[in-house]
Order: structure tokens, then sequence, then C-alpha cells
């Protein structure tokens, strides 16, 4: 027990060791709290409290509840298998498949991601008659997952506007149908979960009794749903219940768009009158020069809870700030800057680069790629999300649950079987009469029609009967043939990468049933029999059919129902493929919680970071501050910013002015790398330097690219883009763009409240500001 806590400071000794009490654990980043978390669950095992059954962790990401599990592995020489450590999705997918008949789904419901959500959304406006432009599926989408984010059925939603009532009647009309297919979205994994236990006594019962320690990380980014379920299994207001335990950061709270409520902090110590709150103030990750510039500009934000930041570490290096020509310019700059880290003898994987919006990350790609230096992409289009995988999937999710029509009309003529759109509006106008699946309602074709879906369905039948004593890995290889796909992406020009994605999912499966225990012998039966197998529900003391506590998941599930859910709930998360030797590419909301030696902020714009979209919500542009705290607390000891004049961005050219967010840093902390934003910049108005193409080359940027910026900016005219200025009647501004060359050169130039303006620089009379 020694070596778990001997590591640790008072105030993270005082937090791990706390009595087995609701308790709040308030600190910033880096300051240890996953590893207080992670622990606490150690010690409390250790010390004999409780046995793994009875501990449940949520974390924020499928990878963190890995990563969780894995160190306690190594910490704790018991069997880990009863614990419950996953994400909110995770965890109310476990305990929906174990109690399926309650929560009233299929044994083999199957989870919708949000791209398959919104095709149902649309087929539903479609089949409704509903205008898509005055109802777009997207907004549907958005009104769907809010209210059940909210606790909110249709009928529970207040619809006083037209257009909300319309919502209302399509959000019903959209369950009814998920129900009948047997699939539920995301959102719903969590709904059905809150309703299932505030519905069924025993049951609630049985978990609160079970789940004496129950450890929420990322506590800041709960929604009011996450926060009602946790008071459900923590028995607020109720005789019986485990202790809670949050950890967080009120100034890491960056998901407020999905929903996130930072008011469930105070509202858990007010509701579990949480006498142990603790502050960890100690940071053990980053450098003081990086750590002084994230207590500078969290300083900005009004509403905080208040805590601060400090280190042992020394002040470190200054961080690095950049200013780009343009976007393709800052891409080139990053490579170079990563290559002397990488010289310095960091690892790839120690390198992260992170913006604002997926949109950035194409022209970093590019440059990575034609550098030759191999990167991941986070929160790109994961694996299982490309197109081929989800073909495959489709077939496998028509095996385990036929009534999925997502899946069925994903591949019902894909690889083309001759089943035309006419064909298929026919079984939808047959579904839709009979209240039934479009599988269900094959038989009642007839003709040609008739036949060639008679046709599918035994291709999908036959696979099933088939594969049913095969084990998983088998059964995927199987049905890859079977189901045409890998003839048909053979057989296409540039399908040789697509045919290995698709040979992936034979190694995934295999990866899948050996981490998640299955056992070798055991066939993959389908359907009832697989539970019979793996080992029965049985009725405990209080009478609730449960499982074993100490059974693995899979035993309520048969293997291929177990890695569909896998595959959907992987699709959804953030950060599905770290670890490879690769620079590390996310945006900063999928950052959260991570660490790098040496982190890269790019695209510091106004306009990008902070986002367009923060100046029109009330607390916007303090989230966006947040999330900028997040981004500069991912590094440990080197930090980079940087911006651009100009970049493209979606078909557009823009020309930003720098983010507000560098006037919000400490001045010794920031070493600028372009010497003519010295002058330029600085906030208190020293007067700009001109464009010295020799300073620049001497701040140890690549000549080749010095001369391009030369090039661009040298138009002659005496002025650059970005300059400040000052005009007699327009007031103050900023130069965007210079078109046409000495003697003839026009500004477009942004006056702010007086409006853009093209002038000519000959004749207009500007002042450098
Ligand atoms: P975030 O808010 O970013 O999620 P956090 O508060 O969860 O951060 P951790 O990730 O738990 O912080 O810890 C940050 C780093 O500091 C980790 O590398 C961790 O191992 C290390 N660390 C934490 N506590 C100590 C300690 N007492 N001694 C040495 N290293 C520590
Ligand atoms: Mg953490």
């Amino acid at each position: 027990m020694q070596n778990l806590l001997q590591n640790l400071n008072p105030e993270q000794l005082a937090a791990v060791t706390l009595p087995p009490q609701s308790a709040l654990i308030l600190a910033g980043a880096g300051s240890g709290k996953t590893r207080v978390l992670t622990t606490r669950i150690a010690w409390l095992i250790q010390t004999g409290q409780v046995s793994p059954a009875g501990i449940m962790a949520v974390t924020f990401t499928n990878k963190a509840a890995k990563e969780m599990l894995t160190r306690l592995s190594a910490m704790l020489p018991v069997n880990t298998r009863g614990m419950w450590i996953g994400t909110f999705h995770g965890l109310c997918n476990r305990l929906l498949r174990t109690h399926y008949r309650d929560a009233a789904l299929p044994q083999a419901f199957q989870i919708l991601d949000t791209q398959d959500q919104l095709s149902m959304i649309k087929r539903l406006l479609k089949a409704n008659n509903v205008d898509d432009e005055k109802y777009p599926a997207k907004d549907l989408l958005y009104f769907i997952n809010n209210a059940k984010d909210q606790g909110l059925r249709a009928h529970d939603v207040e619809a006083y506007e037209p257009i909300t009532r319309k919502f209302a009647e399509l959000y019903e009309l959209y369950d009814q149908q998920c129900q009948r297919e047997g699939v539920v979205d995301f959102a719903e994994l969590l709904l059905r979960t809150y309703e299932l236990l505030s519905r069924n006594q025993p049951l609630r019962h049985h978990y609160q009794m079970r789940f004496k320690h129950i450890l929420v990380d990322e506590f800041q980014d709960t929604n009011d749903l996450q926060y009602k379920l946790l008071k459900l299994l923590a028995g607020y207001g109720e005789a019986q219940g485990g202790a809670l335990f949050a950890v967080g950061d009120d100034d890491q709270s960056i998901y407020a768009f999905r929903g996130a409520n930072v008011g469930n902090m105070s509202a858990f110590e007010r509701d579990f009158h949480v006498k142990n709150l603790i502050k960890l103030e100690q940071n053990y990750r980053s450098h003081g020069h990086i750590l002084d510039s994230a207590n500078y500009l969290i300083s900005y934000n009004a509403k905080r809870l208040g805590k601060n930041l400090r280190t042992d570490q020394g002040q470190g290096e200054q961080v690095r700030v950049y200013e780009a020509s343009s976007d393709l310019e800052e891409a080139q700059w990053i490579i170079e800057e990563a290559k002397n880290l990488m010289a310095d003898g960091i690892p790839r994987s120690e390198i992260a680069i992170l913006y604002r919006s997926n949109a950035q990350s194409r022209v970093i790609e590019h440059a990575l790629f034609a550098a030759g230096l191999p990167y991941t992409v986070y929160g790109g289009l994961r694996y299982f999300q490309r197109a081929e995988v989800k073909h495959a999937i489709a077939y496998l999710q028509l095996m385990d649950n036929p009534h999925n029509d997502s899946a069925f009309l994903r591949v019902v003529n894909f690889p083309t079987r001759g089943i035309g759109a006419r064909t298929i509006e026919m079984l939808q106008g047959a579904a839709e009469q009979y209240g039934i699946s479009l599988y269900a309602s094959v038989p009642y074709m007839t003709g040609k029609a008739g036949s060639s879906l008679g046709a599918f369905v035994k291709l999908v039948e036959g696979a099933r009967f088939e594969t049913q004593q095969l084990p998983l890995p088998e059964m995927v290889r199987v049905v890859l043939e079977r189901s045409g796909l890998l003839t048909h992406y053979a057989n296409e020009k540039e399908g040789a990468d697509r045919v290995e994605n698709l040979e992936q999912l034979v190694d995934a499966a295999a990866q899948f049933v050996q981490e998640e225990g299955f056992g070798q012998q055991a066939p993959a039966h389908l359907g009832p029999q697989a539970q019979a197998q793996a080992g029965e529900l049985v009725v405990s003391e209080d009478g609730v059919e449960i499982l074993d506590a100490d059974a693995p998941l899979p035993a309520v599930m048969s293997p291929l129902s177990a890695f569909l859910s896998h595959a959907s709930l992987e699709a959804g998360d953030a950060q599905a493929q770290v670890g490879q030797d690769a620079l590390q590419l996310m945006t900063v909301h999928s950052a959260k919680g991570l660490e790098f030696d040496a982190v890269f902020i790019t695209g510091l714009e106004e306009g990008l970071f902070p986002h367009e979209s923060s100046s029109r919500e009330a607390d916007g542009v303090d989230e966006e501050r947040r999330l900028m705290y997040v981004a500069i607390t991912r590094a440990r000891r080197r930090l980079y910013m940087s911006f651009t004049q100009q970049r493209m961005l979606h078909g557009q050219t823009r020309f930003n002015m720098k983010s507000r967010f560098f006037d919000e840093l400490p001045d010794e902390s920031l070493k600028w790398l372009s010497p003519r934003v010295q002058g330029h910049w600085f906030a208190n108005n020293k007067k700009t330097t001109a464009w010295d193409d020799a300073q620049f080359r001497n701040a140890g940027t690549d000549n080749k690219i010095a001369q391009q910026i030369t090039q661009k900016s040298g138009n002659g005219s005496g002025w650059r883009i970005g300059e400040s200025v000052s005009h007699a009647k327009f007031g103050e501004g900023v130069i965007v763009n210079i078109e046409g060359g000495a003697g003839a050169a026009r500004a477009q130039i942004n006056f702010g409240s007086a409006g853009m303006k093209v002038l000519d620089l000959s004749v207009a009379k500007l002042e450098r500001l």
C-alpha cells in the first residue's frame, strides 16, 4: 500500500484517502486529478473497503477507460473484471444489455452513430412528406439530441411555437421508428438507462447497493441527464447509495455546445452536502512559462470557482509565437519546428498539432504527407466510419438484427444487385403501411421486385446460418466474401486501400475477441443460445435479474453483438487511435485530458480561435478562452503558437486579425519568432517595424520560406497586410488585402464599425498606428 501512496503530495494523499463520503476535487489542469481518481480506486480495493465489483468509474473517452483499467491492473493483483469503468455511453450500453427486457429493447439492439442517425432522420422526413427546407434534417437531429440530453421525451417538450410543435411531433415518430428497428442513438442509451432505473425500483436499489463508490472524471463536462443519472445511482434522496467522488476543473468546461453544464459542480456540492472539497494546486505537467501563460489567460474569465496552479519544474523555455503569411506557410513552419524537436530526441508521438476546427487539418496534413512525416488524425474519419467498413458492418448488423433499416438500406443494393429505387420505394410503402421493418416487408413484395429482394434476404440468412458455429473473426471473413464486398472493391480502379481496410476488420474482430476475453472455443452463436452458453442471468436476493457480479460483459451478449456495439461506440470516440509513433493531429476539444512534450496551437486568429460562432453566444468568448486554456495546458516542455495573415477556409480566402488571446498572455513568457510582428502587434502600441527580410532570416527560419514570403508581401506599396492604420474619416482599421503593384496599389481595409473599404493607396491619407 505504501507503494500506492508514496508519490502523492499531501493534498493528493488527502483526496485519495478521503472517507467514503461524497467529495469534489476541484483542480486545474495537470494537477493529478485523473491520477488521484485512479489511485483512489486502487486504494479502496487494496484496503478492503470495497470489492472490484463495487466500483463504477466514468471517464470521458473509451481510450481513457482503457488506460485506467491498464493502470489499475498494474497496481492491483486482483481481477479487475467486475469493475465498471467506461464512458457514460459504454456503461449505459452495458446496463441496457443486461436488462434489455426491462428496458423494452430487443436483445440484439444496435447503436446508431451520428451519421446513421442523420440518414434515418432524412428518411423519416421523406416518408412523412415533410418539407426539409422548412424543417432541415440537421436541425431536427439537434433538436432530438438536445431534448434527450435534457432527459425530455417528445411529450415533455414545451412546444409553444409551431416549429417546435412540428419538431416534437417528428421526435415522437423518430422514437417509434427506432423502436421498430431495434436501434438506439447515443443520447438514447443514457435516457433509456435513466428511465429504466427511475421506474424500476428493485433494479435501482440493486445497483445503488452494488456500486459503493462512483467516481467521475472530467465532471465539469457532464450534462443534465448525466448528472441526474449519477444522482439516481448514488441514491440521492433515498436510503441507500454509494459515495460520489467527482474530479473536475471549471476552467476546462468546453462542451456547453453539447449541453454540458458546469453548474453541475456547485449543484453536486449542494445536493450531496459535500463536506470534502479539495483543491490541488501543484501542477506536475508543464514548465513555468507554459503554466504562467495558462494562468494569465484564464484570469480574463469572470465566472470562475477560483484556483491557481504552480509548478516546481522551473520556467523552462518561452512560448514560441509565429506569424505566417498564409496557412501553407504556417504548415511549413510547423514541419520545420517538428523536425527540430525530433532531432532533439522528442518522439513523434509526443508532438501534438492542435487546431480549433477540423477543416484546418487538410493543409497541415498535406504538408506532412509531402514531407514524408507520419501522422495520425483524431476526430477525422475514423476507421469504423469509413464507407467500406460501414458497409461490412451493415451486413453483420443485419445478421444480428435484420430490422435495422439503416443497415438494410445501406447494403440492399450494394454491391449492385439490380434492386432499383422504385423497388425500394415500394418496399418502404409496404413497411409504412404495416408498421414493420423493411426486412419484414419483403414477403409482401411480388414480381421481379419480390424475387430480387428475396434473393437479398436469402443472402443474409445464408450468411447467418453458415457462420453460426464460427468464431467472430472467421464470421467476418465469410461475410466479406459472401456479400461480394471484397470482389467489388478489388475490381475498383483505386480500391486497394479499401480492400485492405476491409481485411483489417477481420483483425479488428480478432483483437476484440482477445481483449474482451471471449473464450477461443466458445462458438460465436447468434441469438439466445449464446446467452445460455456464455453465462446465465440469475435472480439476485433482491429479486433482480442480474449477472454474476464478476462476470465479464460479454456473457450477456453474443460476440457479434458486443463487437457491433464496440464499433458504434468507438466511431463516436474522438480519441480512438492513439499510441502510434506519428505526429498527433487533433482538435483542441479532443485533446482534453491528454499531455505531450511539445504542442502547437495553430490558427490563432480572430474568427477562428476564438471561433466566430462564439460572438453569438453569451458565454461564447469565455468558453473559447477555456478551450485555449485546455490547449496550452496540454504541453509539458515546449509550446508553439501560430497565426496567419491569410488562409483558405471553406473555399474562401480569409484575412483575419491575430487572436485577442495574444493580448491576454504575459509578455515575458512569449518569444516572437517573426520580428516584424514584434513592433506591430504588441499591445502597448509600439511603432510598426518595416518588414525586414534579413532579420527574419536571422530568426532561424528556412530561407526558401523567407523568400516566398518576401515575394508575397513585397507588393511595393510600402504597406502590408495586417497593418493597423488610421483614416481621418473612417477611424482605425486593419489592412486585410492589397492588390496591384507599386504606384497602383489598392488596399482593402477593415474599419470595424465603419465597415470594409477599398482605398487607393496613392491617394488615401492613411497613418500607421
Ligand atoms: P487534466 O486536467 O489535463 O485532465 P489532471 O489533473 O487529470 O489533468 P493528470 O493527468 O492526472 O492531471 O496528471 C498530470 C501529470 O502529472 C501526469 O503525467 C501525472 O502522472 C503527473 N503527476 C500527477 N501527480 C503527480 C505526483 N504527485 N508526482 C509526480 N507526478 C505526478
Ligand atoms: Mg485528467
